[in-house]
């Protein structure tokens, strides 16, 4: 054979009809392992599994004789010491010295097949990586709701923290804490849009003989009902606040001196006129007007001026604190 296509760089096979080997190249004989003299006059079929003889036999032979001629048939050879060799075969059918042969060439596909091997194994471990990529996502996605929801509840908690920080237990009005925002921010109204407000400070008279009479409970009792009757005679702008103990404040907004002592008066009524188990509550009242000379503290002040006037004058009445 003639050197090129000896040392050629894939294996060359002449095979006679009948698929006896005739003629192999060098490098056939290497990718084999095999000798010359052993193969010579062999068939073929001889370095092959049952299964590839069974291919070559129902496939090639008839393609070849039909065709004649075979492309890309995909088959594995016996390597001597036992090995499988997969090979891509060519074969053209040929006549030479009168005789009809089988041309073959066949590449060796080890490395092939093993690049393959790679390839199939890094899409598995990609299809891997995206399907626990995926349930970590879709757990970040439960972790997120879960931290809403729980984000909401706290929002609810807070809020109603909040409410309990400026209600008074005891009669479910606003404390003396709300009374200093609520105050604040009429001040601001005031300096901002000049809109007039009033502060009635407002003392249960002689409670301390209510509790020593009647009892701490029944005490109790007296201002609860003070709050829901003072609620239901306030106007809805109004704030109504229990400012600690038995004192009570109302905060009127839009509201003058002269309509202050109106308000008040109706309130004072109201108290005097209710049924109450102990017989008679009344309250006394200190009202003040807020002015461009007021402040925060000022204004209570003036309000508790106010008060405790009608306390020295007899109780059971109210005091604007300028009319003194
Ligand atoms: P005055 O007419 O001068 O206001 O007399 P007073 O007895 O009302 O005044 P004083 O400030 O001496 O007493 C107020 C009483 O209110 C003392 C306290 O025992 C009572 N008191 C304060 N807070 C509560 C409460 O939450 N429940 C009850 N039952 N009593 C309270
Ligand atoms: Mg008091
Ligand atoms: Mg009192």
């Amino acid at each position: 054979m003639e050197e090129r296509l000896d040392l050629a760089p894939c294996g060359y096979v002449t095979i006679s009809q009948e698929g006896m080997l005739i003629d192999m190249n060098k490098t056939f004989l290497q990718m084999i392992g095999f000798s010359f003299d052993d193969l010579s006059q062999k068939h073929i079929e001889t370095i092959m599994s049952k299964t590839n003889q069974f291919i070559f036999h129902t496939y090639f032979y008839p393609y070849i004789r039909l065709y004649g001629h075979m492309e890309e048939l995909f088959l594995s050879l016996q390597h001597k010491d036992g090995q499988s060799i997969p090979v891509l075969l060519n074969g053209k059918k040929a006549t030479r010295e009168g005789a009809d042969v089988i041309d073959c060439v066949l590449v060796s596909m080890g490395k092939r097949i093993g690049y393959e091997q790679e390839i199939r194994l890094a899409k598995k471990q990609l299809e891997e990586a995206f399907r626990e990529k995926e349930l970590a996502l879709s757990k970040l996605e439960e972790l997120h709701e879960e931290i809403e929801e729980k984000q909401e509840k706290l929002l609810e908690l807070n809020s109603k923290l909040e409410k309990l920080a400026i209600t008074d237990k005891l009669t479910g009005l606003k404390n003396r804490r709300y009374f200093h925002i609520k105050l604040e921010e009429m001040i601001i109204q005031y300096e901002q849009k000049g809109q007039a407000f009033s502060l009635c400070l407002i003392d249960i008279d002689h409670f301390k003989q209510v509790n020593d009479t009647w009892g701490h409970t029944m005490g109790d009792q007296v201002l609860e009902q003070l709050a829901k009757i003072a609620d239901l005679t306030v106007r809805p702008v109004d704030t109504l606040l229990r400012y600690g103990g038995e004192e009570f404040i109302v905060l009127l907004p839009f509201t003058n001196a002269q309509q202050a002592k109106n308000q008040g008066e109706r309130l004072r009524q109201e108290i005097e006129a209710a049924d109450w188990v102990i017989g008679e509550v009344t309250i006394s009242m200190g009202i003040a007007t807020y002015t461009s000379e007021d402040t925060h503290a000022s204004v209570v002040e003036k309000a508790d001026q106010a008060l405790y006037y009608s306390k020295r004058n007899g109780r059971n009445r109210i005091t604007h604190i300028d009319d003194l």
